[in-house]
């Protein structure tokens, strides 16, 4: 037995290694196989039971890094999204969402729950209150996302962990823009913690993923939803994930510090006009997020000053790229206007406090003091 729990960067080393018996090599060997025997076996596996070798000794990772029961992988992040809810409701149920949610996760709610007969209501703020407002007799589940995309709005987990055991209710918490290294909401009182893999966990910009982590009796229910809508992750990419979560701690670490010095950096910036960090002092969730979360992550989002066009800004960058999705080793750059958030009205995004010239900036791992000589140059020229 040992005598201390493991840490996190000795978890995301060796926590769910596959043993190579037949050669005794360092890394976990993969598992290709569709096809196990049936005959005087303990388990029957399969890929799309979650069940192979590498699929199963991944969830023992990402369980402890939770600290959950146990975890499952899928295909993608909103694969985990859609079969985590679709596990808890059924014809006639309610959920209340936090508005400030991913995109494609406001898509997955209004595009299909009707044909469910699923009832759903977005709150007004991240505030508790704004949860309690909307739960009805019909009520089932909470569905919160902290830091959220992309002005990073802070929820008090503790509180709506405890709003909802009041009125028995399931919470799910999209916990992608923390990662487990920074935020631990089964720890808080929430019930089921649901990542895209695509961002932190794989860290690279070449995995597509999703992972949901809860106690045995929620993971039992997800997967008996699972196995029927079919979202598995394919063998090797689960052994690209594990190979990629090895790095996890020390990339988030990183990012944390480097996201960190470009929001202080930025916020004194002259021709910048607003930063969005939690780290701030002077953002609105700080006290929460110093309470809740270990680091206050990778993600932040600002604006220039009026005479700066933020589209010629983002074009004259030469090492951030301008590209989609986040959370890669390299500094990436967007505007959620034209791209996360494309779909909503200039009203619509006005309520959600969404300028036009808002740009959202996923810190990687570089030198900040080269991510700070670019954005210097950018600004320059569109000065
Ligand atoms: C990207 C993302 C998702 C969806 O994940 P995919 O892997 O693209 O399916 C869900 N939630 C958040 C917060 C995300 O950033």
């Amino acid at each position: 037995m040992a005598k201390h729990k493991r840490g996190v960067n000795t978890i995301c080393t060796h926590t769910g290694e596959v043993r190579d018996k037949q050669f005794n090599g360092a890394v976990s060997p993969i598992y290709m196989s569709t096809s196990y025997a049936y005959e005087d076996v303990e388990v029957k596996r399969y890929p799309r039971y979650f069940n192979t070798p590498n699929q199963e000794m991944l969830c023992k990772k990402i369980a402890a890094l939770e600290h959950a029961e146990e975890a499952l992988i899928f295909g993608s992040g909103m694969a985990a999204v859609s079969t985590a809810m679709l596990a808890f409701l059924q014809k006639g149920d309610h959920v209340v969402l936090q508005q400030t949610l991913y995109g494609g996760t406001i898509n997955f709610v209004t595009k299909e729950f009707d044909k469910y007969g699923i009832e759903y209501s977005f709150t007004k703020g991240w505030e508790t209150k704004d949860f309690e407002k909307k739960i009805k007799d019909n009520t089932k589940l909470l569905y919160v996302e902290t830091p959220s995309n992309p002005l990073l709005t802070i929820t008090d987990l503790k509180k709506v962990a405890k709003l909802a055991k009041n009125h028995n209710l399931i919470t799910m918490i999209d916990n992608t823009f923390a990662s487990p290294i920074n935020q631990n909401p089964i720890d808080l009182g929430i019930d089921i913690v649901i990542h895209s893999a695509t961002k932190y966990l794989g860290g690279h910009s070449d995995i597509l993923a999703g992972a949901i982590a809860a106690s045995s009796e929620h993971i039992d229910r997800i997967w008996n939803t699972g196995i029927n809508l079919g979202g598995s992750l394919s063998d090797f990419t689960v052994w690209m994930l594990e190979r990629s979560m090895k790095t996890l701690g020390l990339r988030v670490e990183r990012q944390n510090k480097n996201a960190m010095k470009m929001a202080k950096y930025l916020s004194k910036h002259k021709e910048v006009s607003n930063v969005y960090y939690p780290g701030l002092k002077t953002h609105p969730g700080h006290e929460i997020a110093k309470s809740q979360m270990k680091g206050f992550g990778g993600m932040l989002s600002f604006e220039l000053k009026k005479g700066i066009d933020s589209e010629k800004f983002v074009k004259s960058l030469k090492l951030i790229k301008a590209s989609m999705s986040l959370a890669g080793v390299e500094s990436t750059i967007l505007s959620p206007t034209k791209t996360s958030h494309a779909l909503l009205t200039p009203k619509n995004r006005a309520k959600q406090g969404i300028k036009d010239g808002l740009l959202r900036f996923s810190v990687g791992i570089e030198e900040p003091r080269d991510l700070i000589e670019d954005i210097e140059q950018a600004i320059k020229r569109c000065g």
